[in-house]
């Protein structure tokens, strides 16, 4: 009996395909590979009916989530913000709204380049809210260029004002924590590009004060470390902020500065839990966000314990 029949069901939309026909199977495996390498045989249905169910017609339905579907956005604007990190402005190309995210989510994100598809994340480095002048929200990336990095030299050298970049929801648990008692101070911690997560916080945490009419806004510290002004960035953008917010205490450490940086970073050296404490007496009665290499958090981490930190209080993110 050579009747054959193909069910195909759209399970996201719940409609389904039905087609049936007379089929012949060739067994011959050459003529088969020829045609669709590494398939056997072929069949060749001669189709004699074909029923489709409307949308909603069947009972059942799932799909892949939101969070797995890609998305087209737009570079809209590309900005240097230090000698080796580049910001990546993007927006959606539909009418939708872009994804909501909290701020210290990430975004993967995917190349196609002509070696492949690369897949990478990076930390939204704006405040969940920001919208450009027409008022509609857009994401931030900032990336650093890596020594022989596959994905951040195509970002830095090919993607261009204009270019689509393929992206998920963001994602992420490194977000500040509700905390009941309004109290307890934020330190906000970083080094090198470790600052975008951070900044983003910054950025909402300032932007949450500002709309405090009781001025119970919390106290913020912002520590950051760069080695030198060349690398250190989002200087203008972070002291701007700082003006703007009375709840913020900044310091910003170099550890090789230039004759020429003087009066851009407020102590030479390194972040230590030494210097945290030096800015937030009550230490424990704070939490703390950091991001940056894997020594710098694992030595800051033991060093905050030793102090007598709970490391409930102590969350970070490691790119
Ligand atoms: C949650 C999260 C958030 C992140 N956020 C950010 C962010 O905000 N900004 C940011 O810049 N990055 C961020 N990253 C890191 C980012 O995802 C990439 O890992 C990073 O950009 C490197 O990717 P790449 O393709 O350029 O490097 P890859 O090609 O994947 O190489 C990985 C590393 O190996 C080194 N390497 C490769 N080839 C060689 C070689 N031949 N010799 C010596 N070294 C070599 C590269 O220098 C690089 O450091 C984040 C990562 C995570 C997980």
């Amino acid at each position: 009996d050579s009747h054959m029949g193909i069910t195909v069901a759209l399970l996201e939309r719940g409609s389904l395909l039905q087609v049936t026909g007379m089929a012949v199977v060739d067994m011959d495996t050459e003529r088969a590979s020829a045609l669709w390498p590494g398939a056997l045989r072929t069949v060749t249905l001669t189709v004699t009916q074909v029923n489709q169910l409307a949308d909603n017609a069947l009972p059942i339905r799932w799909g892949v989530p939101a969070s797995a579907r890609a998305r087209d956005l737009k570079v809209v604007a590309k900005v240097p913000e230090s000698a080796v990190v580049t910001s990546f402005y993007l927006e959606p190309t539909d009418e939708e709204d872009v994804w909501d995210f909290e701020a210290g989510n990430h975004l993967p994100i995917r190349l196609v380049t002509t070696a492949g598809d690369l897949q990478r994340t990076y930390s939204l480095s704006v405040a969940p809210s920001a919208s450009n002048a027409a008022g509609n929200r857009y994401y931030r990336i900032s990336v650093k260029r890596e020594p022989e990095g596959k994905a951040s030299s195509f970002l830095h050298d090919q993607i261009q004002v204009g270019n689509i970049i393929q992206a998920r929801k963001p994602a992420g648990d490194f977000v500040l924590q509700e905390r009941k008692d309004s109290s307890r101070t934020i330190v906000l911690l970083s080094t090198g590009v470790g600052v975008t997560p951070v900044l983003s916080m910054l950025q909402h945490l300032v932007q949450l004060s500002a709309s405090d009419k009781d001025g119970n806004s919390r106290k913020i510290v912002w520590l950051h470390g760069a080695r030198d002004g060349t690398l250190h960035a989002f200087r203008e953008e972070i002291d701007e902020l700082v003006k703007q917010s009375p709840s913020v205490v900044k310091h910003v450490v170099y550890s090789l500065p230039r004759e020429q940086d003087r009066g851009l970073y407020d102590s030479k050296g390194r972040i230590n839990a030494q210097l945290v404490q030096k800015l937030v007496p009550d230490l424990e009665n704070a939490d703390y966000y950091m991001c940056g290499p894997g020594a710098f958090m694992a030595s800051l981490e033991d060093g905050l314990e030793r102090l007598g930190v709970d490391s409930n209080y102590i969350h970070y993110e490691t790119f």
